[in-house]
Protein backbone atom coordinates (compact mmCIF):
# COMPACT_ATOMS: atom_id res chain seq x y z
CA UNK A 1 0.00 0.00 0.00
CA UNK A 2 1.29 3.07 -1.02
CA UNK A 3 1.24 6.26 0.86
CA UNK A 4 -1.47 8.01 -1.66
CA UNK A 5 -3.86 5.21 -0.82
CA UNK A 6 -3.59 5.02 2.45
CA UNK A 7 -4.29 8.96 2.54
CA UNK A 8 -7.32 8.19 -0.03
CA UNK A 9 -8.87 5.81 2.35
CA UNK A 10 -10.05 8.27 4.44
CA UNK A 11 -12.59 9.49 2.27
CA UNK A 12 -13.90 5.80 1.15
CA UNK A 13 -16.69 6.02 4.16
CA UNK A 14 -17.59 9.23 2.50
CA UNK A 15 -17.76 8.45 -1.37
CA UNK A 16 -19.48 5.25 0.09
CA UNK A 17 -22.82 7.05 1.22
CA UNK A 18 -22.93 9.23 -1.94
CA UNK A 19 -23.50 8.92 -5.31
CA UNK A 20 -22.41 11.80 -7.64
CA UNK A 21 -24.52 11.91 -9.97
CA UNK A 22 -27.27 12.83 -7.85
CA UNK A 23 -26.23 14.83 -5.20
CA UNK A 24 -24.45 18.15 -5.75
CA UNK A 25 -21.81 17.83 -2.69
CA UNK A 26 -18.14 17.55 -3.58
CA UNK A 27 -17.01 14.08 -4.34
CA UNK A 28 -13.58 13.78 -5.62
CA UNK A 29 -11.83 11.44 -7.67
CA UNK A 30 -9.45 8.94 -5.52
CA UNK A 31 -5.80 9.99 -5.30
CA UNK A 32 -3.53 12.12 -3.44
CA UNK A 33 -5.32 14.47 -0.93
CA UNK A 34 -4.69 18.02 -0.83
CA UNK A 35 -1.97 19.50 1.75
CA UNK A 36 -2.98 22.69 3.68
CA UNK A 37 -2.14 24.01 7.29
CA UNK A 38 -4.75 22.05 9.35
CA UNK A 39 -6.11 25.53 9.90
CA UNK A 40 -9.43 25.94 8.41
CA UNK A 41 -12.87 24.98 9.62
CA UNK A 42 -16.05 25.28 8.64
CA UNK A 43 -19.60 24.85 10.40
CA UNK A 44 -22.72 24.23 8.08
CA UNK A 45 -26.13 24.62 9.10
CA UNK A 46 -27.91 21.29 7.70
CA UNK A 47 -31.39 21.52 7.54
CA UNK A 48 -32.09 17.46 7.38
CA UNK A 49 -34.60 15.39 8.74
CA UNK A 50 -33.10 16.91 11.67
CA UNK A 51 -31.64 20.20 12.09
CA UNK A 52 -28.16 20.09 13.03
CA UNK A 53 -24.98 21.98 12.97
CA UNK A 54 -21.72 20.27 11.05
CA UNK A 55 -18.35 20.95 12.84
CA UNK A 56 -15.65 20.46 10.39
CA UNK A 57 -12.18 20.56 11.23
CA UNK A 58 -9.18 20.39 8.38
CA UNK A 59 -6.57 17.85 9.78
CA UNK A 60 -4.61 15.72 7.60
CA UNK A 61 -6.20 16.31 4.08
CA UNK A 62 -9.71 15.84 4.82
CA UNK A 63 -12.47 17.61 6.97
CA UNK A 64 -12.55 15.97 10.51
CA UNK A 65 -16.47 15.69 10.96
CA UNK A 66 -19.09 16.26 13.65
CA UNK A 67 -22.84 16.95 13.75
CA UNK A 68 -23.97 18.72 16.32
CA UNK A 69 -27.74 18.35 16.94
CA UNK A 70 -28.31 22.05 18.86
CA UNK A 71 -25.12 23.91 17.37
CA UNK A 72 -22.09 25.43 19.45
CA UNK A 73 -23.04 26.07 22.59
CA UNK A 74 -22.11 30.09 23.33
CA UNK A 75 -22.11 29.72 26.99
CA UNK A 76 -19.66 27.07 29.42
CA UNK A 77 -22.57 26.24 31.37
CA UNK A 78 -24.33 23.87 29.05
CA UNK A 79 -22.19 21.18 26.91
CA UNK A 80 -24.05 20.06 23.41
CA UNK A 81 -23.97 16.62 22.10
CA UNK A 82 -21.48 16.17 18.84
CA UNK A 83 -21.91 13.52 17.16
CA UNK A 84 -18.52 11.80 14.94
CA UNK A 85 -19.07 11.45 11.57
CA UNK A 86 -17.41 10.40 8.75
CA UNK A 87 -14.90 12.63 7.66
CA UNK A 88 -15.54 15.02 4.68
CA UNK A 89 -13.43 15.80 1.71
CA UNK A 90 -11.19 19.39 1.88
CA UNK A 91 -13.88 20.77 -1.21
CA UNK A 92 -16.52 20.30 1.06
CA UNK A 93 -15.50 23.52 2.93
CA UNK A 94 -17.00 25.83 0.61
CA UNK A 95 -20.58 23.58 -0.29
CA UNK A 96 -23.48 25.60 0.17
CA UNK A 97 -26.91 23.82 -1.74
CA UNK A 98 -29.66 21.52 -1.76
CA UNK A 99 -29.12 17.72 -1.07
CA UNK A 100 -31.91 16.01 -3.06
CA UNK A 101 -34.45 14.10 -0.26
CA UNK A 102 -33.85 10.48 -0.24
CA UNK A 103 -30.39 10.91 -0.94
CA UNK A 104 -27.87 10.74 2.39
CA UNK A 105 -28.38 13.90 4.24
CA UNK A 106 -31.18 15.46 2.08
CA UNK A 107 -31.65 18.59 3.12
CA UNK A 108 -30.60 22.65 2.86
CA UNK A 109 -27.52 23.33 3.72
CA UNK A 110 -25.75 26.16 4.33
CA UNK A 111 -22.57 27.58 5.64
CA UNK A 112 -23.20 29.22 9.40
CA UNK A 113 -19.34 30.13 9.88
CA UNK A 114 -15.94 29.55 8.55
CA UNK A 115 -12.38 30.52 9.70
CA UNK A 116 -9.50 29.30 11.23
CA UNK A 117 -8.34 27.75 13.97
CA UNK A 118 -5.51 26.57 16.35
CA UNK A 119 -5.14 22.71 17.80
CA UNK A 120 -3.82 22.80 21.82
CA UNK A 121 -4.62 18.99 21.60
CA UNK A 122 -5.49 16.46 19.34
CA UNK A 123 -6.05 13.02 20.38
CA UNK A 124 -8.78 9.90 19.74
CA UNK A 125 -10.94 10.96 22.09
CA UNK A 126 -10.32 14.97 22.80
CA UNK A 127 -9.87 17.63 20.71
CA UNK A 128 -9.32 21.05 21.90
CA UNK A 129 -8.85 23.95 19.25
CA UNK A 130 -9.23 27.83 19.60
CA UNK A 131 -11.63 28.91 16.35
CA UNK A 132 -11.96 32.44 14.98
CA UNK A 133 -14.65 32.65 12.92
CA UNK A 134 -16.95 35.43 12.45
CA UNK A 135 -20.05 33.77 14.49
CA UNK A 136 -17.87 32.04 17.02
CA UNK A 137 -14.57 32.76 18.58
CA UNK A 138 -12.82 31.25 21.41
CA UNK A 139 -11.46 27.96 22.76
CA UNK A 140 -13.43 24.90 22.63
CA UNK A 141 -13.44 21.26 23.10
CA UNK A 142 -14.50 17.69 21.89
CA UNK A 143 -14.20 14.49 24.23
CA UNK A 144 -15.36 11.81 23.33
CA UNK A 145 -18.09 9.93 25.63
CA UNK A 146 -19.63 7.01 24.07
CA UNK A 147 -18.54 5.54 20.72
CA UNK A 148 -19.58 8.28 18.10
CA UNK A 149 -21.32 10.35 20.82
CA UNK A 150 -18.57 13.10 21.68
CA UNK A 151 -19.84 16.29 23.81
CA UNK A 152 -18.71 19.98 22.75
CA UNK A 153 -18.12 22.20 25.44
CA UNK A 154 -17.10 25.91 25.34
CA UNK A 155 -14.39 26.74 27.79
CA UNK A 156 -14.22 30.50 27.09
CA UNK A 157 -16.36 32.84 29.05
CA UNK A 158 -19.74 33.97 26.89
CA UNK A 159 -18.91 36.21 24.12
CA UNK A 160 -19.79 39.77 24.66
CA UNK A 161 -22.72 40.79 26.64
CA UNK A 162 -24.51 38.02 25.67
CA UNK A 163 -27.01 36.38 28.24
CA UNK A 164 -28.74 32.93 28.69
CA UNK A 165 -32.55 33.12 27.63
CA UNK A 166 -34.50 34.49 31.23
CA UNK A 167 -37.10 31.40 32.80
CA UNK A 168 -39.50 34.07 34.14
CA UNK A 169 -43.63 34.19 35.07
CA UNK A 170 -45.53 36.06 32.45
CA UNK A 171 -46.52 39.47 33.18
CA UNK A 172 -50.30 39.82 34.38
CA UNK A 173 -52.82 42.71 33.57
CA UNK A 174 -54.96 43.90 36.19
CA UNK A 175 -58.95 43.97 35.24
CA UNK A 176 -60.53 47.61 34.54
CA UNK A 177 -63.98 47.90 33.98
CA UNK A 178 -62.91 51.18 31.70
CA UNK A 179 -60.09 51.59 28.98
CA UNK A 180 -57.21 54.08 30.17
CA UNK A 181 -57.85 57.69 30.46
CA UNK A 182 -54.12 58.65 28.63
CA UNK A 183 -55.50 56.84 25.46
CA UNK A 184 -52.72 57.82 23.37
CA UNK A 185 -50.07 56.27 25.66
CA UNK A 186 -51.51 52.82 25.24
CA UNK A 187 -51.83 49.92 22.55
CA UNK A 188 -54.69 48.22 22.50
CA UNK A 189 -54.17 44.04 21.70
CA UNK A 190 -57.35 41.12 21.39
CA UNK A 191 -57.41 39.32 24.78
CA UNK A 192 -57.71 35.30 24.03
CA UNK A 193 -58.58 33.92 27.47
CA UNK A 194 -56.16 31.00 25.84
CA UNK A 195 -53.11 29.06 27.40
CA UNK A 196 -50.83 30.97 28.50
CA UNK A 197 -47.47 30.15 27.49
CA UNK A 198 -43.83 30.99 27.24
CA UNK A 199 -42.00 29.60 23.67
CA UNK A 200 -38.30 29.11 24.43
CA UNK A 201 -36.56 28.41 20.67
CA UNK A 202 -32.89 27.45 20.76
CA UNK A 203 -30.99 25.35 18.39
CA UNK A 204 -34.00 25.49 16.24
CA UNK A 205 -35.75 23.50 18.85
CA UNK A 206 -39.04 24.56 21.18
CA UNK A 207 -39.75 24.36 24.41
CA UNK A 208 -42.99 25.53 25.62
CA UNK A 209 -43.96 26.21 29.43
CA UNK A 210 -47.35 27.00 30.95
CA UNK A 211 -47.58 30.18 33.40
CA UNK A 212 -46.69 27.97 36.24
CA UNK A 213 -43.04 26.82 34.49
CA UNK A 214 -44.44 23.42 33.91
CA UNK A 215 -42.82 22.00 30.24
CA UNK A 216 -45.74 21.20 28.24
CA UNK A 217 -43.80 20.90 25.07
CA UNK A 218 -45.20 17.23 24.30
CA UNK A 219 -48.32 18.33 24.16
CA UNK A 220 -47.77 20.64 21.62
CA UNK A 221 -45.24 19.01 19.00
CA UNK A 222 -48.14 20.57 16.56
CA UNK A 223 -45.91 24.29 17.26
CA UNK A 224 -42.29 22.48 17.27
CA UNK A 225 -41.77 23.66 13.18
CA UNK A 226 -42.22 27.34 14.52
CA UNK A 227 -38.45 27.04 15.88
CA UNK A 228 -36.67 25.24 13.34
CA UNK A 229 -36.33 28.54 11.03
CA UNK A 230 -34.77 30.65 13.15
CA UNK A 231 -31.67 28.48 13.39
CA UNK A 232 -29.17 29.16 15.80
CA UNK A 233 -31.32 32.13 16.88
CA UNK A 234 -32.33 31.98 20.10
CA UNK A 235 -36.00 33.47 21.30
CA UNK A 236 -38.02 34.06 24.40
CA UNK A 237 -41.48 34.28 22.82
CA UNK A 238 -44.41 35.46 25.40
CA UNK A 239 -47.55 33.84 24.02
CA UNK A 240 -51.08 31.73 24.26
CA UNK A 241 -52.38 28.66 23.11
CA UNK A 242 -55.95 29.88 21.45
CA UNK A 243 -58.15 27.29 20.34
CA UNK A 244 -60.06 28.73 16.67
CA UNK A 245 -62.46 26.07 14.71
CA UNK A 246 -60.85 23.19 16.53
CA UNK A 247 -57.38 24.17 16.12
CA UNK A 248 -54.90 24.88 18.25
CA UNK A 249 -53.02 28.41 17.49
CA UNK A 250 -50.34 30.10 19.17
CA UNK A 251 -50.78 33.80 19.53
CA UNK A 252 -47.24 35.68 20.29
CA UNK A 253 -48.06 38.90 21.94
CA UNK A 254 -44.12 39.81 23.44
CA UNK A 255 -40.61 38.97 22.75
CA UNK A 256 -38.26 38.97 25.57
CA UNK A 257 -34.98 37.98 24.71
CA UNK A 258 -33.34 37.56 21.23
CA UNK A 259 -30.23 35.84 20.87
CA UNK A 260 -28.24 36.55 23.50
CA UNK A 261 -30.04 40.17 24.70
CA UNK A 262 -32.54 40.12 27.72
CA UNK A 263 -35.56 42.40 26.19
CA UNK A 264 -37.53 42.85 29.60
CA UNK A 265 -35.96 46.28 30.63
CA UNK A 266 -36.58 47.47 27.00
CA UNK A 267 -40.36 49.75 26.25
CA UNK A 268 -43.11 47.37 25.02
CA UNK A 269 -42.94 49.35 21.54
CA UNK A 270 -39.33 48.63 21.60
CA UNK A 271 -40.05 44.94 22.24
CA UNK A 272 -43.23 44.72 19.48
CA UNK A 273 -41.15 46.29 17.05
CA UNK A 274 -38.41 43.06 17.31
CA UNK A 275 -41.87 41.03 17.81
CA UNK A 276 -42.95 42.37 14.60
CA UNK A 277 -39.53 41.99 12.75
CA UNK A 278 -39.86 38.01 13.19
CA UNK A 279 -42.64 37.71 10.42
CA UNK A 280 -44.92 34.91 13.00
CA UNK A 281 -47.20 34.44 10.55
CA UNK A 282 -47.23 30.64 10.01
CA UNK A 283 -50.95 28.35 9.56
CA UNK A 284 -50.59 27.84 12.96
CA UNK A 285 -48.80 30.65 14.86
CA UNK A 286 -49.39 34.18 14.97
CA UNK A 287 -48.77 37.66 15.96
CA UNK A 288 -51.37 38.87 17.95
CA UNK A 289 -52.51 42.51 16.38
CA UNK A 290 -52.06 45.90 17.61
CA UNK A 291 -53.08 49.03 17.04
CA UNK A 292 -52.22 52.18 18.32
CA UNK A 293 -53.93 56.34 19.15
CA UNK A 294 -56.52 57.89 19.71
CA UNK A 295 -59.84 56.40 19.65
CA UNK A 296 -58.25 53.19 18.93
CA UNK A 297 -59.20 51.22 22.63
CA UNK A 298 -62.96 52.03 21.32
CA UNK A 299 -62.82 50.21 18.19
CA UNK A 300 -60.69 47.09 19.08
CA UNK A 301 -63.05 46.64 22.06
CA UNK A 302 -66.16 46.81 19.88
CA UNK A 303 -64.12 44.62 17.37
CA UNK A 304 -63.80 42.22 20.45
CA UNK A 305 -67.39 42.33 21.11
CA UNK A 306 -68.44 41.63 17.57
CA UNK A 307 -66.29 38.73 17.66
CA UNK A 308 -67.18 37.19 20.50
CA UNK A 309 -63.60 37.74 22.18
CA UNK A 310 -63.69 38.03 26.23
CA UNK A 311 -61.99 41.80 25.55
CA UNK A 312 -59.07 44.25 25.14
CA UNK A 313 -55.90 44.33 26.97
CA UNK A 314 -54.61 47.89 26.71
CA UNK A 315 -50.51 48.03 26.92
CA UNK A 316 -48.47 50.93 28.05
CA UNK A 317 -45.65 51.98 25.52
CA UNK A 318 -43.12 52.70 27.44
CA UNK A 319 -43.71 50.08 29.81
CA UNK A 320 -40.93 47.08 30.87
CA UNK A 321 -41.89 43.54 31.09
CA UNK A 322 -42.87 42.98 34.74
CA UNK A 323 -42.34 38.87 34.98
CA UNK A 324 -44.80 37.21 37.44
CA UNK A 325 -46.36 40.80 38.45
CA UNK A 326 -49.76 42.07 38.11
CA UNK A 327 -49.18 45.47 36.68
CA UNK A 328 -51.04 48.45 35.63
CA UNK A 329 -49.39 48.71 32.71
CA UNK A 330 -51.55 46.27 31.40
CA UNK A 331 -55.05 46.52 31.34
CA UNK A 332 -57.72 44.09 30.56
CA UNK A 333 -60.98 45.48 30.25
CA UNK A 334 -63.41 43.17 29.11
CA UNK A 335 -65.40 43.51 25.89
CA UNK A 336 -68.53 44.03 27.80
CA UNK A 337 -72.15 43.53 26.34
MN1 LIG B 1 -24.98 17.07 8.23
Amino acid sequence: MGKNNHVADKLEQYRGKRDPGRTPEPVPPEGVLPHGDDDTFVIQEHHARSLHWDLRLERGGVLVSWAIPKGIPPDPATNHLAVHTEDHPIEYATFEGEIPKGEYGGGTMTIWDRGTYETEKWSDREVMMVLHGSRVSGRHVLFRTHGKNWMIHRMDPPAGSWRPPPQVSPMLPVTRARLPRARDEFAYEFAWNGLRALATVEGGRLTLRSDKGKDITDAHRWLRPMAEPFGSRALVLDGEVVSMGGTRIYICHDLLYDDGEVLLDEPWSQRRGRLEALSLNGARWQTTPSWQGEGQGRDVRQAARDQGLPGVLAKRLDAPYEPGEESAAWMYVPSGS
